[in-house]
């Protein structure tokens, strides 16, 4: 028999009212013929409004104490949820984290799941009841309680589907929220986003961890590694939502499916670093100790033996980050300057992998925007642009009327007036309202598969499994080395907006594919760009390069380099799990081999060295991650 887990978010539990549509749900499924495993979040506001009563007593409590505080609030809802059922004559339990056995690591407010015990489970489930759940919360093992971090019950809900998958259940797994699906951008700040039917897990996987706050990217990371197909719908209706599934062939056809606002990270430049093997580790291995994880890196490449190297964290990290990071900037000479306030704009897509000119087409669209962009970095299915919230006031800024109010928890993105022009504009240059295959388009409605290549994929991924450390442990699958790779850099391009246009542009008029891409600013009002391509093009993108940069300005330097190697590490959740860059950067210092690119998203961390050393650098990262 199928078990289908239902997860009812904040929202859709604000009363007694939608309670009881979520009970009346959930009885709809058992009636059906499934067992039925409820997953729930607090009410409304409830988690936001503990947080704002712990602030009255102090403003530095403790990450235990807080765990015990917020982990309230599911509590209210699984007994509310559980009595609802009862109500309309189904038998239901309600069961806390702790008492189900969700053991997670001690990082009290970021805790990660290591096991779940399903025993308990599947007995209330094969006594026939309907089992509502606790989100957000669950054990160590010194038995205090944990929490996962905000929008955690998407990943306990996820993480328990996949926990009855190992255990040889048929499961199903609906996400019900407060819209209809996975936009193509937040519906409350783009109101003409289109809802898509489905994207593939690495997809979702960007878009979240990029800032959709729709779903918690961590259970995105479960869903990937244990293959559970997720539905997200709208609790309030029984339209077919957005089906979260694996890549499917067409969805490579589609160069940006989507973009999403964030606002809650820092930016931070580190200047006059010394440029040798070893430095980025020294720097990266700290904040991975301290459990910081660091989003974009931009490492300018060195002049005079000294190079830049700018990074974000999340906002909530910047004071330990710069408390981490002092000792070593005051031992290497460098100095810690922080940015001011800044947006990310991120697009993503499975297509970008073949189609080139996708980074011409934002940046174009940020240019006629007046938009000055403070780093660019990229990954395999995205792209990241930082951009600037401080200046002249914004008042000429007329805002079109949005959708329905910014909820509390988004309310960072209510601040980014610059980041959320952007995000409209470059959702527009995209054409991402019009409808196409995937998203609308009528006639080409999606239904999940099962694809010939799951029979490999899932030998492959019970392997990888088996090596985990625990449920949520990072999974690196493959190392990949491009021997084939080429450089270009412009050294002190003018910081101004269009200029990243005009070069990009250049360059995807000639059909050059374009991979990484890094912008970092390198002195005041000047940026260094560098981006890598296939060998085979480096003199004609050289030569078109030159060109638009002597027209932009003459004292602007261009530079090639046709001896440089990619390497790409390639895995889920490579970003947020801050030991995958530790080992990289370890292994590679620990071989004297230098690193003068560096990429990072969650599913794949890129870094650019020197040709001759590449496949020395493939080994040593192989050894590093045991894919040997
Ligand atoms: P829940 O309480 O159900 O977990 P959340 O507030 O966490 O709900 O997530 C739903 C919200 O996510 C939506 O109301 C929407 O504003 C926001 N959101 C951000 N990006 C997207 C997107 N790409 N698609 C849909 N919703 C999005
Ligand atoms: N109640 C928690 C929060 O507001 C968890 C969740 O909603 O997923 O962050
Ligand atoms: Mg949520």
């Amino acid at each position: 028999m199928g078990v289908v887990v239902q997860k009812f978010g904040g929202s859709s539990l604000k009363n007694a009212e939608r309670v009881m549509e979520a009970a009346r749900k959930a009885i709809r499924a058992k009636h059906a013929g499934n067992k039925v495993l409820v997953v729930v979040s607090a009410q409304g506001s409830t988690t936001d409004d503990l947080i704002a009563k712990a602030a009255e007593i102090t403003g530095a409590p403790s990450a235990r104490e807080m765990d015990m505080l917020l982990a309230t609030g599911e509590q209210i809802s699984i007994a509310l949820t559980a009595m609802a059922i009862q109500e309309l004559g189904e038998s239901a339990v309600s069961l806390t984290g702790p008492q189900i056995g969700i053991v997670t690591d001690s990082t009290h407010r970021k805790a990660r799941i290591k096991k779940i015990d399903t025993q308990r489970l599947t007995e209330e489930l094969d006594a026939g009841h309907i089992v509502v759940i606790a989100g957000f919360q669950g054990i160590d093992e010194q038995g205090d309680i944990s929490t996962l971090g905000r929008g955690g019950s998407d990943t306990t809900a996820v993480a328990v589907a996949a926990a009855l998958k190992l255990a040889g259940y048929d499961v199903e797994c609906e996400i019900y929220t407060d819209v209809d699906g996975v936009y193509t951008t937040d519906p409350r700040i783009v109101p003409d986003a289109r809802k898509m039917d489905a994207i593939s897990y690495d997809e979702m996987l960007e878009m979240a961890s990029m800032g959709a706050g729709v779903m918690h990217s961590r259970s995105i990371e479960f869903a990937k590694k244990f293959d559970v197909p997720l539905m997200v719908r709208n609790s309030q209706s029984d339209a077919v939502g957005t089906w979260i599934v694996p890549e499917e062939p067409w969805m490579s056809e589609i160069p940006a499916c989507g973009v999403a606002l964030a606002a809650d990270e820092a930016r931070l430049v580190l200047e006059g670093v010394p440029d040798r093997p070893g430095v980025s580790h020294r720097v990266f291995s700290a904040l991975a100790d301290a459990n910081i994880a660091v989003d974009m890196i931009a490492q300018s490449v060195g002049t005079g033996g000294k190079a830049t190297i700018g990074f974000t964290v999340l906002n909530a990290d910047l004071e330990k980050t710069k408390k981490t990071l002092a000792p070593i900037v005051a031992d290497l000479g460098a100095a810690l300057n922080e940015t001011g306030k800044v947006s990310k704009v991120s697009v993503v897509g499975a297509g970008m992998r073949a189609v080139s000119g996708i980074a011409e087409r934002m940046f174009q669209a940020l240019s006629e925007e007046g938009v000055n962009m403070k780093m660019i970095t990229t990954g395999d299915i995205k792209i990241s642009v930082l951009i600037d919230e401080d200046g002249p006031p914004e008042s000429a800024i007329v805002e079109p009327p949005t959708g329905e109010p910014i909820k509390k928890a988004h309310l960072e993105s209510k601040k980014a007036v610059r980041g959320r022009r952007a995000l409209r504009a470059v959702h527009k240059a995209f054409a991402l309202a019009q409808p196409r295959k995937g998203a609308g388009d009528t006639g080409t409605g999606f239904k999940p598969r099962p694809s010939p290549m799951l029979a490999t994929v899932a030998r492959d991924r019970d392997a990888a499994i088996a090596k985990l450390d625990g449920m949520e442990g990072v999974l690196v699958s493959g190392v990949h080395l491009n021997a084939e790779q080429s450089r270009v850099t412009i050294h002190d391009l003018p910081d101004v907006p269009g200029n990243c246009s005009r070069v990009f542009n250049a360059v995807a008029t000639g059909g050059i594919l374009v991979d990484m891409i890094v912008q970092n600013q390198s002195g005041p009002a000047k940026a260094e760009l560098s981006f890598t391509l296939p060998r085979a093009d480096l003199t004609r993108a050289l030569k078109r390069t030159q060109d638009v940069v002597r027209a932009i300005d003459p004292a602007a330097r261009v530079v090639g380099d046709a001896d440089v190697a990619v390497l790409y590490v390639l895995g889920v959740g490579m970003r947020t799990h801050t030991g995958v860059a530790r080992t990289m950067f370890g292994a590679l210092a620990a071989r004297g081999i230098n690193i003068a690119m560096i990429n990072t998203s969650e599913v794949c961390v890129g870094v650019v060295v020197e040709r001759a050393r590449g496949e020395e650098a493939l080994a040593c990262l192989k050894e590093a991650f045991k894919l040997t």
